[in-house]
């Protein structure tokens, strides 16, 4: 009986929260959170709590949303 145990550990192959410089506090702690429909994401910052929705396209990457984040910041 070759009863072989083999372990497959499924990784969910989920986008990921990257984490970003926060423009206000300096610290490596801004999260971007894309909505599940992909029409707009959440950029908040852990440690000084700002915090900001875009609305994004399907195209956007995480990268794009920090820097219209960023932009908006600055803007302001
Ligand atoms: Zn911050």
């Amino acid at each position: 009986m070759g009863r072989r145990k083999r372990r497959v550990v499924k990784i969910p192959k989920k986008r990921l929260p990257q984490i970003f410089l926060c423009p206000k506090c300096g610290k490596e702690s801004v999260k971007v959170a894309l909505s599940s429909d992909i029409t707009s994401a959440s950029v908040q910052c852990g440690s000084c709590g700002l915090k900001e929705q875009l609305t994004i396209t399907r195209v956007d990457q995480p990268v794009d949303i920090y820097c219209r984040f960023i932009d908006k910041f600055y803007g302001k």
